[in-house]
């Protein structure tokens, strides 16, 4: 194939015709347990894929906005390029913390399925791996598809710092913005990544994780920050209730993106919130991710209200 981007990664198109074909695994197991196991396993490491991206985008941006010079000055020094920066670095924390945090629960219940081959789980240690597998299926798309927009949005913005010579294959960032395009594409495009996410969101799971960041300790100073994604849980637990009290899957569907960023916000507010709990040079990102995340679902949330199911025939197609 004569691709776009990832020109290191050969592609070809396999067509099976007629072939002899011998039953791995059980049958009527294929999709659920075998297929989705194997894209889990494909999109963590797109997860992965993303936030390497992002990490290069974010340090030519960074590289070159420190060099260039424009009306007498580094362009680093315009509010308009260290805001990009600031976020670029944001995101770019945002999605390696939730990868880190992704790829523990499947750690956990992977641990658990390996020593259940050797010796048999006591219950505690069932509920355990059960409780992890389910926290892994529903934060796995969720990572897929919030790092993978992530870094687009990264290259798109890296490649805005560059100016013209960023539109010249003379940079790095021209091969970085093609790469980046697939992310968002393969193992499932991010809109079926929200097909995935969303019934962590109308089944109350990626709430009750997000319950459980609200009650960790935390040091005074970032209490207020807490505040602020207590808030934003409200907004999306009223916006998620609205929703569902109108019944409608298609108008789910529709607004079913919204929903899985307005968790994923809140998550990756939290997560940071705890990195820098931990370690202290976590804190700009965090101030910077929490602030962006608040007006992201505020937006979302006042787009939803504001919509009616009837609404819908203005996008339909005839
Ligand atoms: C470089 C490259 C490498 C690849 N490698 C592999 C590989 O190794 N193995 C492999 O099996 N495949 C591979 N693929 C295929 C890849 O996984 C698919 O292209 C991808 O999953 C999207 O499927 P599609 O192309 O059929 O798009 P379609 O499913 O036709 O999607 C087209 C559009 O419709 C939207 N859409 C489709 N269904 C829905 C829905 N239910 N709800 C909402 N929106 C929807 C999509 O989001 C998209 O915007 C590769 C593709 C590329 C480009």
């Amino acid at each position: 194939e004569n691709k776009m981007g990832i020109k290191g990664s050969p592609t070809c198109e396999l067509v099976f015709k007629d072939a002899p074909a011998e039953l791995v695994g059980e049958r009527k197991l294929g999709l659920i347990k075998y297929v989705m196991a194997l894209m889990n396993g494909a999109r963590l490491g797109i997860g992965a894929q993303a936030v390497g991206l992002s990490e290069a985008a974010y340090r030519e941006a960074l590289a070159y906005a420190e060099e260039r010079k424009q009306f007498g000055k580094a362009i680093i020094g315009f509010p308009a390029v260290y805001e990009m920066l600031g976020l670029m670095k944001a995101k770019l924390d945002a999605s390696r913390t939730l990868l880190y945090e992704t790829s523990r629960y499947v750690d956990v219940y992977k641990s658990y399925m390996h020593l259940s081959e050797e010796r048999t789980l006591t219950k505690e240690e069932r509920d355990d791996m059960k409780t992890y597998q389910k926290l892994a299926d529903y934060f796995t798309p969720l990572l897929k598809g919030m790092t993978s927009e992530y870094c687009n949005q990264l290259a798109y913005d890296s490649l805005q710092i560059h100016g013209g010579s960023g539109f010249m294959k003379d940079y790095p960032i021209e091969r970085i913005y093609r790469d980046a395009r697939i992310t968002t594409i393969y193992e499932g495009t991010t809109q079926l990544q929200v097909v995935s996410a969303i019934r962590g969101v109308t089944n109350g799971a990626l709430l009750n994780r997000i319950r459980e960041f609200e009650v960790m300790p935390l040091q005074p100073e970032l209490h207020g920050l807490r505040r602020t994604l207590i808030g934003m849980t409200e907004e999306y637990e009223k916006t998620v209730k609205h929703l569902a009290d109108i019944r409608d899957n298609e108008y789910l569907d529709f607004h079913a993106r919204r929903l899985v960023e307005m968790a994923g916000h809140i998550i990756m507010g939290y997560l940071l919130l705890l990195d820098t709990e931990r370690d202290d040079r976590f804190r700009t990102s965090t101030e910077i991710y929490i602030r962006y995340g608040r007006a992201e679902n505020k937006a979302r949330a006042e787009y939803i209200s504001n919509f009616s199911i009837n609404d819908l025939g203005f996008f339909k197609p005839n």
